[in-house]
């Protein structure tokens, strides 16, 4: 992979992050999550058929029926959860793995849940060839999130829900930032930053319209 693709991607992103400054109001995403996109190598989450596409600025699909998310929202959903190198987070939808080695690169411990095993598998072992040490993946249905352990600085879901799980907003801390996609499965689907205030109420700011794939329930609590 050539370091002009990859370079081509950084601009893509930062360009896109300007377009969208209308919504986001962000014009730019911080130099710590930039060089943490410049740094994983994205087409080794990509099916080996796709790896010329691996830094194209666009979603792919990883098999499944999922697929990993476009490396700008990657970024910018990296970026609202405003990463601190001592923080723990959880993430909802490991998918490919790649979110969870971008974000695991700027904080001390991610713990990521993924409802299809064979991409769990697939992620974990992957996350491990990379040396992505500090990142915990276990296969299930992440509405419950992860209690043991709880609570969070920052949660991200990559699958669109119909609402914010209320188990995930009671796993975070105060001042910890929660950001999902909500919305219709395949139809309008906002992308949420929940920020639980110091004083443990929550605060709810919509950023930008999105596209996920769906958020699947297997679990025996499914409603
Ligand atoms: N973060 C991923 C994006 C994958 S797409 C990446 O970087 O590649 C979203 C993923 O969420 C899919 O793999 C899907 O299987 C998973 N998912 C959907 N519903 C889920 C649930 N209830 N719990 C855990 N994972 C879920």
């Amino acid at each position: 992979m050539t370091r002009e693709q990859k370079n081509g991607m950084l601009r893509s992103i930062a360009t896109d992050c300007r377009f969208t400054s209308g919504y986001t109001g962000k014009t730019a995403i911080s130099p710590r999550v930039m060089e943490a996109m410049a740094t994983v190598p994205r087409e080794e989450f990509v099916p080996h058929q796709l790896r010329q596409l691996a830094y194209e600025n666009s979603p792919l699909p990883i098999g499944e029926g999922q697929t990993i998310s476009q490396p700008f929202i990657v970024a910018l959903m990296t970026d609202l959860l405003c990463p601190d190198k001592d923080d723990v987070m959880l993430e909802i939808g490991a998918g490919s793995g790649y979110q969870a080695a971008v974000l695991s690169r700027l904080i001390r411990k991610l713990y990521t849940i993924e409802v299809v095993p064979a991409l769990a598998e697939r992620a974990d072992r992957l996350l491990k060839r990379l040396g992505c040490d500090n990142v915990e993946i276990r296969q299930g249905d992440g509405y419950q999130g992860w209690p043991e352990h709880a609570p969070y600085d920052g949660i991200i879901v990559t699958a669109a829900a119909e609402h914010v799980p209320p188990p995930l907003k009671e796993q975070l801390k105060p001042g910890g930032r929660l950001v999902i996609p909500v919305g219709r499965p395949h139809g309008a689907q906002d992308l949420l930053l929940v920020t639980r205030e110091r004083d443990g109420s929550f605060s709810s700011r919509s950023i930008l319209p999105v596209a996920f794939v769906p958020f699947t329930r297997t679990g025996e609590d499914k409603p």
